[in-house]
This record gives structure tokens, C-alpha cells and sequence, in this order.
């Protein structure tokens, strides 16, 4: 691919401010409904582009496209579709840069950290190359007198994607890689706080051979969402963001007849047990906690100090977070700043509550000396210690750079308060007994544990997923759930009748 995003997907507008457009139909298609929405960078605080916001008619237009490309994609060979997902991945390789860059400028997160995003996603199209082998059935020879049997999973057609603004390439990619290997069709619609990413990927798609319509793009709200939600040419809808929507995408969706996996928010608790090592476990909480300014679903915000270390842990938490630099992610800062003001806004607003409801404030990033220009969305790493367990700062998703300590006098009440938790997509525990790490991952009622590591996300290859209201459906994104989840099954009973085999037996057909 010769062109870029820039000549393609967006057009110029009067004021210089360029337009995204959707893509449908492997085209640029330019918005027109006439809403759309500023795109900031959540750094400077600047519009960088305005993007459109689908009607339903130009929802409908989308899944038209990919309804009409699915049965020549479906009966692609799965040689030459792997072969198009080996193309994607070398050139996503090649210009990774690109996208990490793309990803800083609308999320702010910093480029390091963007380019993580952008491998973590790239290890799902690296296990959907793999799907000949993930899509293998079974087959039995001589299950009756005669009669074999085999099993094979078809792909469902149009599949759905929405997805949240704290992944722009990654939690895509944790489900288009996978769809398109098994022979779906798909109409992705990304978060408008961080257009540019899907639509670079949809470029990437078409540099990379896959077939128009495959692959589409449509941006907007809740009326793209509901577009998508109620079309009855969607087969599936994989959503990831808050649990409030989440949970609302799960009922709109099964109620609509389609299969629905919805991933939710996430309050995690990392345990640090007395005899951890505390420095490592002081890494890694600031690590967890303050990466990606806290907009992770696996970041940890509860640090839950057992016994008497609690003094202890904080200093050193403390002096960890005062040494990092908070500032524009294209400046090798440690963090970047939140993604809009109102996220700025909410933040600090935590904060202050927690104060007020008698937290204390050991490191304040309310205010601080940021290094950007212009008019960012800054909050400074934060640690609030003596969290109560009823102060909002412990019982809401604050999606920002705040860990809260909380001091508890037992391994039995860590794991209490982990459970009474109302979400349960991950948790950590840092100790040296091995003991006590084997029953706390029996114990906690969590869908993603890690032992001595913060943010166990889990290899591509394996599901990722949390428990209770951080996933509505049953089913994992990505590894063999992720393929299960695009495809389904059939069972084939097949009898080569031979001549001396025949009459008419109304009863049930048994084995023999
Ligand atoms: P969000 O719920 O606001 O938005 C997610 C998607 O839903 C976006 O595409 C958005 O346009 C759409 N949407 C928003 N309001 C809607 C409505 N009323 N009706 C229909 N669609 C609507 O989430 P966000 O702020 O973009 O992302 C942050 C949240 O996502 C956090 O809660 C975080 O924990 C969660 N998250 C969870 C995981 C996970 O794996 N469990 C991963 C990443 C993020």
C-alpha cells in the first residue's frame, strides 16, 4: 500500500480539520448523517479530526457489504485465506510504528505503550494464521455397522464488533483476526474517541489482498450500536467496554436471536502478602496501576497490603511514583494523559471524594508539572492510602491513575473482599509461598489470575475473559474460545449403503 490514511479514509474540510470517513465495501465511504464528533489529542487538547456517526441506513449499508461478501469468503479456500492473514501480519510488522503512532495521537497513551497494544493484537492474527489446524474436526470410522461419523464448524456469516477507546488496534484484534480466518464477514465499529486506528487496519486489510466487504468499518453511537444490535443479518456481536453497556449489549443482542460475548469493566485487586518481596511487588503495582494512566481493564486499582507491611509498601509504592514522568506520550514520558476532559474531569473528581470521605492522599496528581504543551488531559499518577471499603474511590471503576491502598490483617479477608467484589476480571498476588498462591487461585472468583505478574493477560492462544459482571455470555475472547465462538457446528452421519442392505424399520436409529 502506497497511500496512506491520509489521502484515503479522511478528506479535507474547510476549517483544515480533516473528516474520517467509514469504510464500507473495501472503499472509503465519507459520512452522511451530518453528526459528527471531535477527535482530540488527549495531549494538547487540539481536534485532530472530526469523525462521522453512522445513520442506520448507512449501517445497513455495511452489513449489506459484508452479507454480500460472505459466501465467496466462506468458500475461499483456507489456504488462501490464511495466506491474506500471513500478508496482514507482515505488514502490520513493517509498519507497526505507523499505527503505535496513530494510537498516541487519539488515546494518548505513550508510544511505548502503544506499540504493546499493537503486538499484544498482532499475536491473535499470528494464532488465527494457524486456523487449517484450530478448525480440524473429528471423525469416527465405523461408529455403527456401516455408518461414519465426522464434525466440522462453518463460519456465521456478518459478525459485529464494537469496541471501547483504551484499545484502538488490540481488542479489534482480539476478535477480527479469528472471524475472518474462519470465514466470517465483519463490520467493526470502533470507539469514536479513537477512529483512525480501524480504519488504518482496514487499509492494511485491502494492501493485504482480503476481498471488499469483508472487512468494514462504520463509526457513531448508540445508533450504529443498536443498527448493529438489531439487524437480523448480524449473526454475533463480540462487544467490549462498561459494564452498564455490556450488559445492555448482552439483552438488546440475545434477545435479537444473535450470540453475544460482552466484555465488561474491571475493578482489580493486587494482594501483597507479608513475606512478598516488596520492592519487586512496589514495581509492580506502580507498573499496573499507573500504565496506560490507569485505562487498562487489567490495570490494578485496589493494592490490598496484608499485615503489617502496609507502612512499608506505601513509602516505597510513594517514591516510585513521585520519580515518574507524566507528559505527552510522543515525549518518552512514563505516562500520558487521560483521553478527553470529561475523563480529566471524573478523575479528579475521585479523588476528591475520596479525600473528602477520609482517604489519605499520599501522592496527589491533581495538579503537577506535565510535559506537554497546549491544553492536556493531565492527572498525575495518584495514591490514596487507608481506602475504605465503602468509599466510592474502592467501590467504582475509576479508568485513571489512581491506586488505592487497602489495609487488611488477613490472606482470609484479601480474599473476602476480592469476592464480594461486584466485577472479577483480574487479580494478582504477590508472595514467595507457593502454598498460598495455589489456594488463592482456587479461591478467588476471578477470571484472570497472575502470581508474582500484575496484568495477567493471557497469551493469544489461550481465552481471555473475567467472571461476574466484567463479561455478560460465556464465552472468552480469542484462543479456542474466540474460535468457537466465530464458527459452529455440524454433524455429518453418513451410510454408504451397500446392496445387500435394505427394508423399512420405523423405529429409533440405534447402534449396532
Ligand atoms: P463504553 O462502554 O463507554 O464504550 C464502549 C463502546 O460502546 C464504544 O464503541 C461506544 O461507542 C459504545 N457505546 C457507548 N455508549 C453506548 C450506548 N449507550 N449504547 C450503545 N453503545 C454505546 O466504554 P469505553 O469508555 O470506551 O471503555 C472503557 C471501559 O471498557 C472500561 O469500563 C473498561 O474496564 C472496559 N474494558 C473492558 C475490557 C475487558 O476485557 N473486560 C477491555 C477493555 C476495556
Amino acid at each position: 500500500m502506497t497511500s496512506t490514511l491520509d489521502d484515503t479514509a479522511t478528506t479535507p474540510t474547510d476549517g483544515g480539520v480533516p473528516e474520517l470517513t467509514h469504510w464500507i465495501g473495501g472503499r472509503a465511504v465519507p459520512g452522511g448523517s451530518g453528526t459528527f464528533a471531535d477527535v482530540t489529542d488527549p495531549a494538547t487538547g487540539a481536534v485532530g479530526a472530526r469523525v462521522p456517526f453512522a445513520s442506520a441506513t448507512e449501517v445497513q449499508e455495511a452489513v449489506a457489504a459484508a452479507r454480500t461478501a460472505f459466501p465467496g469468503w466462506r468458500d475461499t479456500s483456507l489456504s488462501t485465506r490464511t495466506s491474506i492473514l500471513f500478508r496482514f501480519r507482515e505488514l502490520l510488522n513493517a509498519r507497526a510504528p505507523e499505527l503505535a503512532a496513530l494510537i498516541t495521537a487519539e488515546h494518548g497513551k505513550v508510544l511505548s505503550d502503544a506499540a504493546g497494544e499493537v503486538a499484544r493484537g498482532q499475536e491473535v492474527v499470528e494464532f488465527a494464521c494457524g486456523m487449517p489446524h484450530l478448525l480440524k474436526g473429528g471423525s469416527t470410522e465405523n461408529a455403527s455397522t456401516g455408518v461414519d461419523v465426522h464434525s466440522v464448524r462453518q463460519p456465521l456469516g456478518v459478525v459485529g464488533i464494537i469496541s471501547p477507546f483504551n484499545f484502538p488496534a488490540m481488542v479489534p484484534m482480539w476478535f477480527f483476526p479469528i472471524a475472518i480466518a474462519a470465514g466470517n464477514t465483519v463490520v467493526l465499529k470502533p470507539s469514536e474517541k479513537v477512529p483512525s486506528a480501524a480504519l488504518w487496519m482496514a487499509e492494511l486489510w485491502r494492501e493485504a489482498g482480503l476481498p471488499d466487504g469483508v472487512f468494514n468499518v462504520v463509526h457513531g453511537d448508540k445508533v450504529a450500536v443498536d443498527g448493529l444490535l438489531t439487524h437480523p443479518d448480524v449473526r454475533s456481536i463480540s462487544f467490549v467496554g462498561s459494564t452498564p453497556i455490556a450488559r445492555y449489549i448482552y439483552e438488546t443482542g440475545t434477545a435479537h436471536g444473535k450470540r453475544v460475548q460482552a466484555l465488561g469493566g474491571a475493578k482489580n485487586h493486587m494482594v501483597v502478602l507479608p513475606d512478598a518481596d516488596l520492592d519487586l511487588a512496589a514495581d509492580q503495582a506502580v507498573n499496573a496501576g499507573f500504565g496506560s494512566a490507569g485505562e487498562r481493564c487489567m490495570s490494578i486499582s485496589a493494592l490490598v497490603a496484608v499485615g503489617d507491611i502496609a507502612d512499608v509498601l506505601v513509602e516505597k509504592v510513594a517514591e516510585r511514583a513521585r520519580g515518574l514522568r507524566t507528559g505527552d506520550g510522543r515525549r518518552s514520558c512514563d505516562m500520558g494523559p487521560l483521553v478527553t476532559r470529561v475523563a480529566q474531569d471524573r478523575v479528579s473528581g475521585y479523588i476528591d471524594a475520596g479525600e473528602r470521605e477520609g482517604a489519605t492522599v499520599v501522592v496527589d496528581g491533581r495538579t503537577g508539572d506535565f510535559d506537554a504543551d497546549g491544553h492536556g488531559f493531565f492527572v498525575g499518577p495518584t495514591l490514596l492510602d487507608r481506602v475504605g471499603t465503602d468509599m466510592s474511590v474502592y467501590t467504582d471503576e475509576i479508568f485513571g491513575p489512581v491506586l488505592s491502598v487497602v489495609r487488611v490483617d488477613s490472606y482470609e479477608r484479601a480474599v473476602e473482599l476480592i469476592n464480594a467484589n461486584p466485577y472479577g476480571n483480574g487479580t494478582a498476588i504477590f508472595t514467595n509461598d507457593g502454598g498460598a498462591a495455589r489456594r488463592f487461585q482456587n479461591e478467588v472468583e476471578v477470571g484472570m489470575i497472575g502470581v508474582n505478574v500484575p496484568v495477567p493477560v493471557p497469551m493469544a492462544y489461550y481465552s481471555f475473559g473475567g467472571w461476574k459482571n466484567s463479561l455478560f455470555g460465556d464465552t472468552h475472547a480469542h484462543g479456542t474460545e474466540g474460535v468457537h465462538f466465530f464458527t459452529r457446528g455440524k454433524v455429518v452421519t453418513t451410510r454408504w449403503l451397500d446392496p445387500s442392505h435394505a427394508g423399512v424399520d420405523l423405529g429409533f436409529p440405534q447402534n449396532g
